[in-house]
């Protein structure tokens, strides 16, 4: 896979500790919504194998000019690096990679289950289902701390208000720990939740993304709530 050279355009705060980074596409780089690519960093070629490297889901939607990651910023040498990459500094990316994309299947519902920064895909995914299939039905179920570490909440917000077909069901398990209101769910995504969201929803589909932790977690749940394991793709993001 030839890496291809692109450009820092900007970076922005997306939430607590939480930063995206926008980068120019480069010419003819297609992908799916959902998919990933590796950001490398010139800067730190020649460092321990692969420490150039980290894998991101692309958030930005195929249709979108920029290429956009999402990540939680660390105290780690990759991370570091790139939170220096100065505006118009060079990068290369290799991909794109990864099949949790969305189903063709429309009358067949998505159920997209996140935790934390296992955000990244889906909102690519829903972007582009807003755009491309407004009559799938799709469901977010979104777990985050508290409402300050929730990457694009707004955005999701809207895009519920937008797509009659679109249902975000955001919970947050650590409200005692924030200062903001919150008037939706409270606590962890549960088989009984993942029981009720699944009730009128059309032989779904079920794509989980997250910390590994999380992902072991929400896979054995959707399993003890009878869910086959043919219905669910997952994403681990090694690393947290
Ligand atoms: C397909 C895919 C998509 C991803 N998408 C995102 C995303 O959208 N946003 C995001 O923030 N992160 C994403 N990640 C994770 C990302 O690549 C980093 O691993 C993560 O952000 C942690 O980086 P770090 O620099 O904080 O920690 P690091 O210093 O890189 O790693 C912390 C620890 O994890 C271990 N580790 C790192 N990578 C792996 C691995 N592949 N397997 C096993 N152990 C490992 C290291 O050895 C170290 O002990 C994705 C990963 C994958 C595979």
């Amino acid at each position: 896979m030839a890496s291809l050279a692109t450009r820092l355009q900007r970076r922005e705060d997306i939430a607590h500790g939480t930063m995206a980074f926008h980068f120019d596409k480069p010419a003819g780089f297609r992908f799916k919504a959902g998919q990933a690519i590796d950001l490398i960093l010139p800067d730190l070629a020649g460092g321990a194998s692969g420490s150039d490297r980290h894998a991101f889901s692309i958030v930005s939607a195929p249709h979108e000019s920029d290429l956009v990651v999402a990540t939680r910023m660390r105290d780690s040498t990759f991370k570091n690096a790139l939170a220096g990459l100065p505006i118009g500094g060079l990068a290369q990316v290799d991909g794109p990679f990864g099949s949790l994309t969305l189903h063709r299947k429309p009358n067949r519902a998505a159920v997209f289950i996140a935790g934390g920064i296992g955000i990244t895909p889906f909102i690519s995914m829903l972007r582009h289902a807003s755009r491309n299939a407004p009559d799938q039905r799709l469901v977010l179920l979104y777990s985050n701390r508290r409402p300050e570490d929730t990457a694009f909440l707004t955005e999701l917000q809207r895009l519920e208000g937008d797509n009659r077909n679109f249902r975000l069901v955001a919970t947050m398990t650590r409200m005692v720990e924030s200062s903001l209101l919150w008037m939706g769910r409270a606590g962890p995504i549960d088989e009984d939740l993942l029981k009720r969201v699944a009730e009128d929803l059309p032989d779904p589909i079920y794509y989980v993304a997250g910390p590994p932790s999380m992902v072991t977690a929400l896979c054995d749940a959707l399993e003890r709530a009878g869910v086959d394991a043919d219905d669910i793709r997952s994403e681990a993001f090694h690393g947290y």
